[in-house]
């Protein structure tokens, strides 16, 4: 029996209109050091529509993919709900890719027209030569264009683009399978893959975020989106905060410390998302420079695990709740969120804190075995973390994939533990895991314990090969400025924390732990540089 219900497709349109219409006064904020800049939702709305105009007049048509180049502002939002919702697909461009990677994903994606920040013109000036599908560039913010001259492009000034073009345009209405969004995965362990969201996917994901028991994010809330809108839809704030009719803050390129402070101090965020680096540094910042950051309700991390030591240290010094997520490029990317049970103490809250939380509505996690077998929930069985739901990717763009999926799983690559109340622990990446006499040791785990080290900054941990045990640990530690640590002390440290066997023998003291694109720990790089030169 067929229901009666309406048929109204799920449109990335749909959420633009619907947050001016209800929440026509919130507000975007984009912060610019000096000044803030400030826009409603009905504003946002308006310039969405004059910029699908402007797009449209330089023959942006169904299924183009545009590109953006570009920091968190109000202007990569507009782009965000204007190129899906005129029915072409927009593609975030990751500004800190390496050129030959940034080459390989526009011309993958066959990209036409790129909206770029004046101030990155000059990395996009490095690929134009091999990226003939670029026909326009656009560029947001005033200043030099010259490095653009002489390429085969058309250089258009976006306010201009926009300016004077009509206040409402005719979004159109497609299937809400098609396309909205690509977006590739960050390389971090290997080439960039493609996947592309459609418009159902990404009004389910954000009607699964803004849900009680995930971000719940609402009316009342203002989201500091820190994590770029380059990496995995900026875990999907942009859309989920416009229908929650939440408040905005784009940190545009001021993602240091000193900057987010001032950013909390004045605009006082209820909400901010990033990934654990972040936290990190704004942590040793405020412990030196404090001040009042008791807006925050939560903050979120994801994109890799938070140690133990910076959890407790929010909560302890600064009374704020961090809660760690999981998700990938190809997820959305929300899956789980560590949101404690019902009737779970203040105190009783750590235990959740330190997991990676258990799936939000729409979502399906397993843990299986080499031969694919299912594992039981019992917070012990490693196995590889499976996903499913209707905004995980079931294959990738140009590619074929077959490892990764497995009948209608995503095959993740982490390896995970899930326990009796669902709660997923991320033990480490298949590809990070060291293997030492036939037994695992966590890569994560002993690196999130080095940094619970009073004098430890940064600590990230690569297996070597040896003779003996034919892998062994060795931990690179970043020592807080002004302290000192030795290898005994740390070991002496760790004794009391992991088992025996798990204790480097081999360590390595550096200045800064390299990061990726994303700002996660680059371990191929660490290998490469203190490792064994092994490279996946
Ligand atoms: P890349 O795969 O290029 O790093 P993604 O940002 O898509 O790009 O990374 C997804 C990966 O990040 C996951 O597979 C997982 O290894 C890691 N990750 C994400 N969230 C967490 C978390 N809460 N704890 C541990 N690892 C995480």
């Amino acid at each position: 029996m067929k229901s009666t219900m309406q048929e109204a497709p799920l449109l990335v349109s749909a959420i633009l209109r619907y947050g001016a219409y209800a929440y026509g006064d919130s507000n975007v904020y984009t912060y610019h050091g000096d000044t803030t800049t400030k826009r409603s939702f009905a504003e946002i709305y308006t310039r969405s529509s004059q910029l699908a105009h402007g797009l449209a007049s330089i023959g942006v048509s169904t299924d183009d993919r545009v590109a953006t180049f570009s920091f968190n502002h109000n202007q990569h939002l507009e782009a965000y709900y204007a190129v899906p919702s005129m029915g072409a697909v927009l593609h975030t461009l990751n500004i800190r890719l390496f050129a030959d990677q940034l080459s390989f994903v526009i011309n993958d994606a066959a990209d036409s027209v790129v909206v770029a920040d004046v101030g990155v013109l000059p990395l996009l000036a490095r690929v134009l030569r091999e990226t003939p599908t670029v026909k326009h560039v656009v560029v947001v913010g005033s200043g030099d264009t010259s490095v653009l001259d002489g390429f085969n492009v058309t250089v258009h000034d976006y306010e201009s683009l926009i300016a004077d073009r009509p206040e409402e345009y005719p979004w159109v209405d497609i299937d809400e399978r098609s396309a909205a969004a690509m977006c590739y995965t960050s390389g971090t362990t290997g080439n960039p893959k493609g996947v592309v969201y459609s418009h159902r996917s990404t009004y389910l994901h954000s009607l699964s975020a803004i849900s009680g028991n995930s971000l719940g994010l609402n009316k009342d809330d203002r989201a500091l989106v820190i994590v770029p809108m380059f990496h995995a839809n900026a875990w999907g704030i942009p859309y989920a905060a416009f229908m929650a009719g939440a408040d905005m803050i784009m940190p545009t390129r001021f993602l240091q410390a000193k900057p987010l402070a001032d950013i909390i101090e004045k605009l006082r965020p209820t909400i901010a998302s990033g990934v654990p680096t972040i936290w990190n540094d704004l942590y040793h910042y405020l412990e030196s420079n404090p001040i009042d950051i008791s807006c925050f309700r939560l903050i979120s991390s994801g994109g890799a695990a938070a140690p133990e030591a910076l959890i407790r240290g929010y909560k302890e010094r600064f009374g704020v709740h961090l809660v760690q997520g999981w998700g990938m490029t190809e997820t959305s990317p929300l899956v789980t969120l560590a949101m404690p049970p019902r009737g779970v103490d203040e105190e009783g809250w750590m235990k959740y804190q330190l997991s990676a939380g258990k799936p939000v509505i729409g979502t399906e996690i397993r843990v299986v075995d080499d031969s694919g077998k299912e594992l039981p929930n019992d917070g012990k069985s490693i196995g590889e973390l499976e996903v499913r739901g209707p905004w995980i990717t079931g294959s990738y763009y140009n590619r074929d994939a077959p490892d990764s999926f497995d009948n209608g799983w995503l095959r993740t690559g982490d390896m995970a533990t899930i326990d009796p109340e669902r709660y997923m622990r991320i033990v480490d990446r298949t590809k990070d895991v060291i293997k030492s006499g036939g037994e695992w040791v966590s890569s994560v785990e002993l690196e999130n314990t080095i940094m619970a080290h009073e004098a430890v900054l940064e600590a990230a941990v690569i297996g070597v090969p040896d003779e003996k045990w034919d892998e062994r640990p060795l931990a690179c530690v970043v020592i807080k400025p002004g302290l000192n640590v030795t290898p005994e002390e740390l070991s002496e440290f760790l004794k009391s924390r992991v088992a025996k066997w798990w204790i480097p023998e081999r360590w390595c003291f550096v200045s800064e732990i390299p990061k990726t694109s994303v700002g996660k720990f680059d371990k191929k790089v660490l290998r490469k540089d203190v490792g064994d030169g092994r490279v996946e």
